[in-house]
């Protein structure tokens, strides 16, 4: 199969590739074509994920689909960008059939999900690599950067933390669990689900967001840094699922929560004013913490003593094999 019949077989027939809303012209020429709403900017992020570094060299390709959009659909997410198009840049070592259409379909499938189309892409022979590039559309001036945190406001995610770290030595065939525990850390790894429709509600309301990839003490880091403001994290207020908590107990539980990576949670911080309208729009919002006058990121218990854990930041894929 040569490189245009491999194109044109598993990207450009998916669904996820046929033109529409905002792509006036997709894959097959030397560039697309997005038409931007007059009014909104353009947001782009992109992002690699090399085998054995940040996936398995052996991993189910339907899953790597999904996964490899979904983490680059977060960086939308966390900018309030409403999802438009994207591209993959796709680097094999050979060309398997079965292995492309099931990578193929579980990348359509997160697209559909996700309202992003494939509008073009290059395939190239080596070692395999993915690289995707995502497009959304934001009114001017409302992205939601990291440096806008103000004392007084609230920290908060929306929703569980932790799952990804979890889901590590499960994913490494290190640990096993019960079909519960596994099935639900294992979704969370492998379709991770873009919090789209949240980032899309804070346009307007928190002063500043990202997605937590690195972990929440990790990226709280970069908020604090670039809006010149102190996190200050109340340990007892962090969301952690049923399957986490039974699976690492609660203080590896906790641990994981604060500096595993992979979750793609975003976490914002809100004036305490908008978070009833949030909640009542039926979002997920739990408020993790305060903003204060100062600098860094601290983690309190309940009784008010400084708890935060000395290594932080995510444990690279290829260092924890
Ligand atoms: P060019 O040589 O002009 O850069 P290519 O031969 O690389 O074009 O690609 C032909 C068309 O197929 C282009 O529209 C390109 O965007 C698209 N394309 C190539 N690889 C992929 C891919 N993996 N997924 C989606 N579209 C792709
Ligand atoms: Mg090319």
């Amino acid at each position: 199969m040569g490189e245009f019949e491999l194109i044109r077989n598993y990207f450009a027939a998916a669904p996820c590739a046929q033109a529409g809303d905002g792509v006036a012209l997709g894959i097959g020429d030397d560039c697309a074509l997005l038409a931007v709403p007059p009014g909104d900017q353009l947001a782009i992020s992109t992002d690699t994920l090399v085998a054995g570094v940040h996936f398995p060299d052996v991993c189910d390709p339907f899953l790597l689909g999904q996964r490899a959009l979904a983490v680059s659909a977060s960086d939308l997410a966390a900018m309030g960008a409403t999802p438009l198009a994207f591209t993959l840049a796709l680097t094999l070592p050979s060309v398997d059939a079965d292995w492309l259409q099931a990578f193929a379909r579980g990348l359509n499938q997160m697209a559909l999900g996700c309202a992003l189309r494939l509008i073009g892409g290059d395939t190239t022979r080596g070692p395999l690599s993915l690289t995707l590039t995502v497009f959304g559309c934001v009114p001017a001036g409302q992205a939601l950067t990291r440096s806008g945190a103000q004392p007084g406001d609230l920290l908060c995610v929306g929703g569980a933390l932790g799952d990804g770290a979890g889901a590590l030595p499960l994913v490494l065939n290190q640990r096993t669990a019960e079909a519960s525990i596994t099935q639900a850390l294992l979704a969370r790894y492998w379709s991770p689900q873009p919090q789209l429709i949240l980032g899309q509600a804070l346009r307007g309301k928190a002063t500043s967001a990202l997605d937590i990839s690195d972990g929440l003490l990790a990226d709280c880091g970069h908020i604090a840094v670039a809006s010149n403001v102190r996190l200050s994290i109340l340990r007892e207020a962090l969301p952690l699922s049923a399957a986490l908590t039974e699976f690492f107990g609660l203080e590896s539980a906790r641990e994981a929560a604060l500096s595993g990576g992979d979750d793609y949670v975003l976490a914002f911080t809100l004036p305490a004013v908008h978070l009833a309208e949030l909640r009542a729009a039926g979002l997920s919002v739990h408020v993790v913490g305060r903003v204060e006058a100062g600098q860094g990121v601290a983690v309190f218990d309940a009784d008010g003593q400084d708890v935060t854990p000395q290594t932080r930041g995510y444990q690279h894929f290829r260092e924890s094999q």
